[in-house]
């Protein structure tokens, strides 16, 4: 739909001001404000489930200081080569066959050398093909690698802005926030969706998380997809010792992109083994209509499948359809 014929909830130019009043709002007004256009673009009880696979991990060049994946420092993380593509494609037959809807490949790379997405491409073919939606994040592509990715069959490619454009810096220092909106326009030019969110709890302030939504929200396009990741502490990165983000502010952060992205799906992402389910339940009224499942997200923890099938059972959420 063209800008002009959008409702009038999307929005694009979103102000720090106007986000910041957001945040500020007395916490019920804000998770009814979010309830409301959940409830207007969503069935509210609908979960979209994804699984994500590490296809190739450890040794990246990047420095994100949150990243265990990092070559950059001393983590229990070691490097892989490119998985091949059965073993890939073994993993999707069993996400599917343990619900999930759509399946993301993470590899490690600071961007992908063309001969590796040869063998990408095979997989999202083949995942495809076992009628799953299908995501990767394989770092920064140019126009061309973006649009192979369509052609195989890709239907959505995952690039987190993180966080806001003034504190990327401390977090990250291998490349500029220009790079990610590059690749983010490239994946758009070449008709793929968007998958693009960022992460909290890694020692900035609100007015940075504030700066993180209004860099999402005031893209082109809204992404189609919104991770909002808390931050998972591991050992030997930077960011092992950050203090916890306040629980509220998280559940805050979730409802704030739910208010100025009404027609996202907003993903409870990273940081949910360390969450009760009380916290989760919180997020899906806040305008969480996403999860990842399965027991590894790349490579840190995430809840058994069990235990999310109870805790969907007990809330009353069924999966979204594709
Ligand atoms: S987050 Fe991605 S790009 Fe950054 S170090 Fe980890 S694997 Fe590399």
């Amino acid at each position: 739909m063209p800008k002009d014929a959008e409702p009038r909830d999307i929005r694009h130019d979103w102000t720090r001001a106007e986000i910041a009043a957001l945040y500020d709002l007395p916490f019920g007004d804000l998770m009814f404000h979010a309830q409301t256009l959940h409830r207007r673009y969503f069935a509210p009880n609908q979960v979209q489930l994804s699984t994500l696979l590490s296809i190739k991990t450890g040794g990246c060049p990047e420095d994100c200081a949150y990243c265990p994946q990092s070559a950059h420092y001393e983590t229990s993380i070691g490097a892989d080569k490119l998985m091949e593509v059965d073993a890939v494609l073994a993993e999707a037959r069993t996400a599917k066959s343990q619900g999930a809807q759509r399946f993301c490949m993470g590899a490690a790379w600071r961007e992908p050398k063309d001969r590796d997405l040869d063998a990408v491409c095979a997989m999202v073919s083949g995942v495809k093909a076992l009628g799953l939606e299908t995501c990767a994040t394989l770092g920064m592509l140019t126009a061309d690698q973006a649009q192979r990715l369509k052609t195989a069959g890709l239907d959505y490619y995952n690039h987190n802005l993180d966080t806001a454009p003034e504190y990327y810096g401390a977090i990250i220092t291998t490349r500029a926030y220009q790079d990610r909106l590059d690749t983010l326009d490239r994946v758009r030019a070449a008709g793929m969706k968007v998958c693009c969110g960022g992460i909290v709890g890694m020692g900035e302030n609100r007015e940075h998380r504030v700066g993180m939504i209004a860099a999402l929200t005031n893209l082109a396009e809204h992404p189609e997809s919104v991770p909002i990741n808390q931050l998972v502490k591991v050992a030997g990165t930077p960011l092992a010792d950050a203090g916890s983000l306040d629980e509220l502010e998280f559940v805050r952060t979730i409802a704030v992109a739910r208010v100025c992205m009404p027609k996202a799906v907003v993903r409870l992402s990273a940081g949910r083994e360390g969450m009760s389910e009380a916290l989760q339940a919180l997020c899906f009224l806040a305008g969480a209509n996403s999860i990842f499942c399965g027991p590894r997200l790349l490579t840190t923890p995430n809840p058994a499948r069990d235990a999310d099938r109870d805790m969907m059972d007990r809330l009353g959420l069924s999966p979204m359809a594709s």
